[in-house]
């Protein structure tokens, strides 16, 4: 979503995962904020926060780093995600997590607060608090790789969109079933139906209309790539 003269991208109170990966404590420590966990797969760097949240974090971002390596879209450098102490402002509202491609950090919530802070169609309404917070990192991941791989702000639809499809890709499949006959009709998805003005009326909607559109497409990585280069564009809907 753009704002301003920098990129900000939101996970808006959606939220899950599977995953399986484990995070390496690069120092000791239980709970508390001084301790620098590096991501096991993406070897991303988490601060702040508890050891479980470190855990819960980086499942998420090396689910998504595993699902977008897959199809050779990939980042090089390890980025930093940060948990911080409340909601993150973006733009005057609040989000669980924001990626911020000016110093290409995600912020991100305590788990209790995203879990607590929680609204009307709000993925942790859905879904199993840690699987929530599993898929608000993967969320965020997913913009910060498309960033890094040098997607432009118009493309933000289809940025979106990889989030979303990054996001339910994390939850494991029962909660995502449930989650997706809570909020969407399953079945199949038309092109049409991903653009910005359904992403502004209902983003957890958009993101499981994004993730049943995937779900069908022939060739799953061909399309992502087509979006990551611009090859391929959703249609925007006359105003
Ligand atoms: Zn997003």
């Amino acid at each position: 979503m753009r704002t301003g003269d920098f990129l900000a991208y939101r996970t808006v109170p959606l939220g899950v995962a599977l995953a399986a990966t484990a995070c390496v404590s690069v120092f000791a420590g239980s709970a508390a904020a001084q301790t620098t966990t590096r991501c096991a797969a993406s070897a991303w760097r988490v601060t702040g926060g508890t050891a479980d949240e470190h855990r819960l974090i980086c499942e998420g971002v090396d689910q998504t780093s595993t699902l977008l390596e897959s199809c050779g879209i990939t980042r090089s450098e390890p980025m930093d995600m940060v948990v911080v102490p409340s909601l993150v402002d973006f733009c005057g509202s609040e989000a669980h997590a924001v990626f911020d491609s000016r110093d290409k950090t995600i912020r991100i919530a305590p788990l209790d607060v995203c879990a607590s802070q929680k609204t009307d169609k709000d993925l942790f309404q859905f879904v199993s608090p840690d699987a929530a917070y599993r898929s608000v990192a993967a969320h965020e991941a997913a913009h910060a790789i498309l960033d890094a791989n040098g997607m432009r702000p118009e493309q933000w639809v289809a940025n979106e969109y990889v989030a979303a499809v990054s996001q339910f890709s994390s939850i494991p499949p029962q909660e995502r079933e449930r989650l997706i006959l809570s909020v969407a009709r399953p079945g199949t998805v038309s092109d049409s139906r991903i653009n910005a003005m359904y992403y502004a009326l209902a983003p957890l909607r958009f993101a499981a209309n994004s993730w049943l559109h995937y779900s069908e497409l022939p060739d799953h990585c061909a399309f992502l790539n087509d979006l990551v280069s611009g090859e391929y564009a959703f249609a925007e809907p006359p105003l």
